[in-house]
């Protein structure tokens, strides 16, 4: 808030990208009182037909905005329940109790039931700030971070005094900050996502692996050499089953499109020595499949230049193997809200944007690379269910409280 003596004009704010990140960064900076536009390239605001996992540090940041737990139609995450490809158990990674240990249970839901609350919370006259603006078909091709103009495909140019780069995995935006274009390596890893009706388990106890038996949260069915295993978990008020399935890609990955649709028979033939249990539940995929690339960033050697900061994907994309890529991405957005505050001059906002960086690139870059090197480096397999002090060191972290007492090191005189 502001003081007697700082100007209380809010930041003009543009964030190029309406996705998890964009959209939670357009919250957050609406609630600390300023002016937010959102610049988004698909002619429509909405989030891939996939679920999501929701790990306690992320719901934390989300309640510090204002969501409603019950608008995303969730199942509580408390574990993981893991097959052999024969059917036999692997194991039980059952999490610390979180509600306990974190002060909140983490979740797992329907990607576009989160993108829907977002986009409520950030259009909505309700609650602290003014309602953002969200510019459809909007795709931002250029952009001056020192002057912070830039340049939309239209040829029209606009102006803020804070421009948040929250386009994605191929961002546009990162390669004005760094100076060349940094592209995510291919990992020669991919991943077959589909969802499965639910109601076509029921009555038969076949299936029961599938929703019934064990503790509530996802199911991973691990083949022998471990490149194929098969992770699936409920949404939508259960009614729906998420299935990513990750496997080694036969094909040159860049010779080819990072996202590609593919048939049954695609993904029957890849799991094809899977056990019948197993063979029986993909029996039931159905289209829309789709095929990703797996592939994660290298390290960056930084995120902001000028007026111009990466957030999420943009800045760290990495493996879903810890499910934590948007949980970083909403982190991401709850800190920058905290470093800029009601207050703070356009001219105060590099240095803000700096000490983002500082705060935010060594917990995010742990997290990319953590997740490319326990989906690739065996011993390092199923690591993050094993160990406590990693989920403790990811599920426990209060992005907002870190935030703002970095804040105050930095900026407030005592
Ligand atoms: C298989 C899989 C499973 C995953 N599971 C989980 C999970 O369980 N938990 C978790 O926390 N994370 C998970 N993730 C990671 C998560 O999906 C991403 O980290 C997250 O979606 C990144 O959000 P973002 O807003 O940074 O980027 P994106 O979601 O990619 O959004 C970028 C947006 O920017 C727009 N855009 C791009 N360029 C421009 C431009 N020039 N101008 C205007 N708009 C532009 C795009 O259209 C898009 O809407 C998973 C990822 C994968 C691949």
């Amino acid at each position: 808030m502001s003081s007697p003596t700082a100007p209380s004009k809010p930041l003009d704010v543009a964030i190029v990208g309406a996705g998890l990140g964009g959209l939670t960064a357009a919250i957050a900076l609406r609630r600390q009182g300023h002016l937010v536009k959102v610049f988004e390239s698909s002619l429509r605001s909405r989030d891939i037909g996939a679920a999501i996992g929701i790990p306690p540090n992320s719901m934390r940041v989300l309640e510090t905005l204002g969501y409603s737990l019950g608008n995303l139609r969730s199942t509580e995450y408390r574990g993981v329940v893991a097959y052999n490809a024969d059917g036999s158990k692997a194991y039980t990674a059952t999490f610390k109790d979180q509600a306990e240990n974190y002060g909140v249970q983490g979740c797992m839901c329907h990607r576009s039931e989160l993108h829907d609350e977002l986009k409520r919370l950030a259009l909505s006259e309700e609650g602290a700030g003014v309602a953002v603006e969200i510019h459809l078909g909007t795709e931002i091709v250029d952009c001056d971070p020192e002057a912070g103009r830039f340049t939309a495909q239209t040829g029209e140019k606009y102006d803020a005094d804070v421009i948040v780069a929250a386009d994605g995995i191929r961002s546009t935006m990162r390669t004005i900050v760094i100076g060349h274009p940094v592209v995510a390596p291919a990992t020669g890893l991919c991943a077959f996502r589909w969802m499965a009706d639910a109601s076509k388990l029921e009555g038969k106890p076949e299936f029961d692996w599938v929703l019934k038996d064990g503790i509530s949260g996802g199911r991973l069915v691990v083949g022998q050499d471990y490149a194929r295993r098969c992770f699936l978990y409920p949404c939508r008020d259960r009614t729906l089953i998420n299935v990513t399935m990750m496997h080694p890609d036969k094909r040159d990955q860049d010779q080819h499109s990072w996202y590609a649709r593919v048939t049954r028979s695609d993904v029957l033939e890849e799991y094809k020595d899977f056990g019948p249990f197993f063979q029986s539940f993909i029996a039931l995929v159905e289209d829309p499949i789709n095929m990703w690339q797996m592939r994660a960033l290298p390290v960056l050697s930084t995120w902001s230049k000028g007026r111009l900061v990466l957030l999420g994907d943009a800045a760290h994309a990495t493996l879903p193997t810890l499910g934590q890529g948007a949980a970083m991405a909403v982190e991401d957005a709850g800190a920058l809200g905290c470093m800029l505050p009601f207050g703070t001059t356009p001219q105060q906002v590099p240095a803000r944007l700096a000490a983002y960086q500082d705060l935010r690139k060594e917990r995010d870059e742990f997290v990319t690379v953590e997740s490319l090197e326990q989906a690739t480096v065996p011993a390092k397999r199923g690591l993050f269910h094993r160990s406590e002090e990693m989920q403790d060191l990811l599920n426990g972290y209060d992005a907002i409280a870190a935030a703002q007492e970095h804040f105050k090191k930095t900026f407030v005189v005592s």
